[in-house]
């Protein structure tokens, strides 16, 4: 999340820039946009915001050509010639692009079901199948007052482009055998003139370049279906962050940075969000260190401040169920909804579900594994179990944890109990004195060899 702050305090300096652009009247050809294909976009004195073209379901008879896509799809040239209309004429800028925007999807792949949401410009796909089905939503801090969301199309093998969908909609076919060919994503409203969207697509395995604002991502009618997909949102001209494909897990929780050849423990918190969240939180802060909370889902509506100071702190958003029953005395389709539900939740706050999961009471027998390993989850069980639930006493707390830690180390903690806040106070710093980052399970398993759906996981000691 360090990254992000980073990245967005770089995009604020470059918006201000344009801004001053924007609103000099002698720099009214200053071109703030770029054009689908990657040059400059085109100046256009007649069109403004309001002149955007109908959305892309309208080419779906035309040839998927760059100039078609121009003519008839949400192109950037349009959000560009907006930005330029208001230049020219003298006026402000008529769009607003001060505030952070990212989106958030997920795929449904046949046999498995819907995937993880995905954060934004993080690469998902599976090779063991394919994806059927797509979906987006926009995370960020959208004013009410401007208009626009996302909206995408996919083109299904046999049948062709779906109709648009918006705002987390499925697209496409879940329950289907057609594979998806290609996918289109834009942006709409003022959005688009504040914002592009960037799409790639993996196909046979490979990775292909970026395509923006409604262009086709992918290969149709080749006899191709697409693998996976992976999106970003920018401010208007500016290009996605490079992101490392090895790196994606570590990024997938929050970008903190991690130093594989240190020692590094998972802290994790489980039955919360609680109150005491907000003492741990604060002990992390201190130290720039991270953790991981694993929530119940009927606790995550009444403490949305909570999971954002999480999120900017760079911890991990875990998925505990949502009203904590023992899962594997669940039937497959009971244990999907109890997860499915907290993602639901997660997402409602955070723009996207849980990226790690926790069973209550580590339970992970019955239909449970692998409907984790449906779902894409391993089950992370702990490696020193602190019983802070059961002593409620900080220095029991913290000498069990300081009497045993060991590089590659879960520890579970709970996030009811201030006289858990109050070991973490304690602990943390140690911690940290002894030389350990203090890192989410993603960021542990990104630096230790990764995590395999459908299995459990107690540590990544060496
Ligand atoms: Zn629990």
């Amino acid at each position: 999340m360090r990254n992000t702050w980073k990245r967005m305090l770089s995009f604020l300096a470059a918006a201000a820039v344009m801004f001053a652009f924007a609103s000099a009247p002698a720099s009214a050809d200053t071109v703030v946009g770029v054009g689908p294909d990657g040059s400059a976009g085109q100046q256009s004195q007649s069109a403004g915001p309001q002149s955007a073209g109908p959305g892309p379901g309208t080419a779906q008879n035309t040839a998927g050509t760059p100039a078609a896509q121009n003519s008839a799809g949400p192109s950037a040239e349009q959000g560009s010639a907006g930005a330029q209309g208001a230049a020219s004429s003298g006026a402000a800028a008529s769009y607003d692009n001060s505030f952070a925007l990212s989106a958030n999807y997920a795929m449904f792949f046949h046999n498995t079901g819907w995937g993880n949401w995905s954060p934004d410009n993080q690469r998902v796909y599976r090779t063991s199948t394919y994806p059927t089905a797509f979906k987006a939503v926009l995370a960020g801090a959208q004013p009410a007052t401007v208009s626009g969301t996302i909206q995408y199309q996919v083109n299904v093998s046999g049948t062709g482009w779906s109709a648009v969908a918006e705002n987390g909609q499925p697209a496409g076919n879940e329950g289907g055998t057609a594979p998806l060919e290609a996918v289109r994503v834009w942006l709409n409203g003022d959005l688009a003139s504040g914002f592009d969207v960037y799409t790639m697509v993996m196909t046979g395995g490979q990775w292909g370049n970026w395509v923006m604002n409604g262009q086709d991502a992918g290969e149709i009618g080749t006899g191709k279906h697409i693998d996976g997909v992976r999106i970003a949102v920018v401010k208007k001209g500016a290009q996605p962050a490079e992101v490392p494909e090895t790196a994606a897990a570590a990024v997938y929780s929050g970008g903190g940075s991690v130093d594989p050849s240190r020692p590094m423990i998972a802290l994790t918190f489980d039955d919360g969000p609680a109150a005491p969240d907000n003492r741990i939180l604060a002990a992390l802060e201190a130290v720039g260190g991270r953790a991981t909370f694993f929530m119940v889902g009927q606790n995550v509506k009444g403490h949305p401040d909570i999971i954002r100071r999480m999120m900017a702190d760079g911890c991990e958003l875990g998925n505990h169920s949502w009203s904590h029953p023992q899962l594997n005395k669940l039937s497959a389709g009971e244990v999907r909804s109890q997860i499915n539900r907290t993602n639901d939740a997660i997402a409602a706050v955070a723009g996207h579900g849980a990226t790690v999961m926790r069973c209550p009471y580590g339970a992970t027998g019955g239909s449970v594994k692998s409907v984790l390993g449906d779902m894409g989850y391993a089950s992370i069980l702990w490696s020193i179990d602190t019983l802070d639930w059961k002593t409620r006493n900080a220095s029991s707390t913290v000498s069990s944890v300081l009497n045993n830690v060991k590089d590659g180390d879960i520890i579970l903690m709970h996030s009811l109990y201030g006289a858990t806040a109050e070991a973490v106070e304690t602990m943390v710093p140690e911690l940290v004195r002894r030389g350990y980052q203090l890192v989410t399970v993603s960021e542990l398993a990104a630096a230790r060899g990764g995590m395999k759906a459908g299995t459990n996981i107690g540590s990544f000691r060496k």
